[in-house]
């Protein structure tokens, strides 16, 4: 087995979290990850008393932690963040992921609550000020990531080494982990386990449409695009129609505004669409997922590969040869 700072404070078996996935992250994804750490995206909810439903929901299915995410980003209709924040307290969730801008508020109101809150961010100066803020494990997302991996671009690689040394809390992997290789290479860089998104939209149990799954298998690294950069709300999508339309519509002389390209990227229209062409965020390990596993066999697969290779890699060191001269 793995033990972690992770494990340990979730109370999980792997050290693995399911994060916030906007249309993704319902009750029997969550329940079916929850041997490790799934959380429900509660703004995937219309409201907060329908998040209160998907609560009680995912714990009918399963009796093991699972915890909610609150995402705050620009958006059509402002959410009411804060009702879903209440909601999901008073309901006995413990724990949070919380991620994108302006999160002081909802992380103290966590905190004065005694809740367990996981603060994704991209830079390493964000989450310093997480830290100070007093949320109890960081979440370093780097470029390889789905959805907003922020304006700075920098890699898992050098965002962890930093965070190694920088960081006082436990800090987890997220972005460009799909498989027991990056598991351990996330452990090997000082992370307390990994966050993983495209890796469990391909599993039995997500509820995304089939052909979407069938796309990521044949997919390669190459395959994802990003939308809203001049924007500055940078996003790791699907590279498809849609997607390389809105980038040419941000390519005009003289940029675009959001209004240019709203009825291409809606929430909405990606919900009633979600058949057809629609915008979805995808990270670059589409390029390493070619199965749809239930959670149980990625879970099972990904712990005894980082284990296996955690051995191998101890073996690599042998006992200093003194020198004869
Ligand atoms: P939406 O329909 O409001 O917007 C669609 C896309 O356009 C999103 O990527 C959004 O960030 C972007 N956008 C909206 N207004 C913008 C503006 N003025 N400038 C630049 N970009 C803009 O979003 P949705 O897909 O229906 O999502 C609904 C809610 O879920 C939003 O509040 C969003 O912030 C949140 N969300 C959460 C996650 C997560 O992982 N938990 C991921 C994506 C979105």
């Amino acid at each position: 087995m793995l033990q972690t700072d992770l494990t340990k404070l979730l109370g999980i078996q792997v050290p693995i979290v399911q994060g916030g996935m906007q249309w993704v992250g319902l009750p029997k994804l969550v329940a079916a990850v929850s041997n490790a750490g799934g959380v429900i995206t509660a703004l995937t909810q219309p409201s907060p008393t329908a998040l209160r439903h998907a609560i009680r929901e995912t714990r009918a299915l399963t009796d093991k932690p699972f915890g909610v995410n609150i995402t705050l980003l620009p958006t059509i209709t402002p959410p009411d963040y804060e009702g879903y924040a209440r909601a999901a307290v008073e309901e006995g969730v413990v724990i949070f992921e919380t991620a994108g801008s302006n999160p002081g508020p909802l992380i103290k109101f966590f905190k004065s609550r005694g809740c367990l809150v996981i603060h994704k961010c991209t830079t390493i100066r964000h989450a310093e000020s997480a830290e100070k803020m007093g949320v109890d494990i960081l979440s370093i997302d780097g470029f390889e990531c789905a959805g907003y991996p922020g304006e700075d671009d920098i890699g898992g690689l050098v965002l962890l080494a930093r965070a190694a040394k920088e960081l006082k809390i436990p800090y987890i992997a997220s972005g460009g982990i799909a498989d027991g290789q990056g598991l351990a290479a996330a452990l090997a860089l000082g992370a307390a386990g990994v966050n993983m998104g495209t890796r469990f939209m391909c599993t039995v149990e997500s509820s995304i449409h089939e052909n979407i799954k069938q796309k990521i298998v044949q997919s390669t690294e190459r395959d994802t695009i990003h939308i809203f950069r001049t924007l500055h709300n940078t996003t790791r999508v699907f590279k498809n129609k849609v997607s390389m339309e809105v980038v040419e519509i941000e390519k005009r002389p003289g940029g675009a505004k959001f209004e240019d390209v709203r009825d291409l990227v809606s929430g909405e229209r990606g919900r009633l669409k979600w058949r057809k062409s629609r915008i979805w965020s995808a990270g670059i390990t589409v390029g390493l997922i070619d199965d749809i596993p239930t959670c149980r066999e990625l879970l099972e697969r990904m712990e005894r590969d980082a284990e296996g290779i955690i051995g191998r890699m101890s073996s690599l060191v042998i006992p200093r040869v003194k020198s004869k001269l």
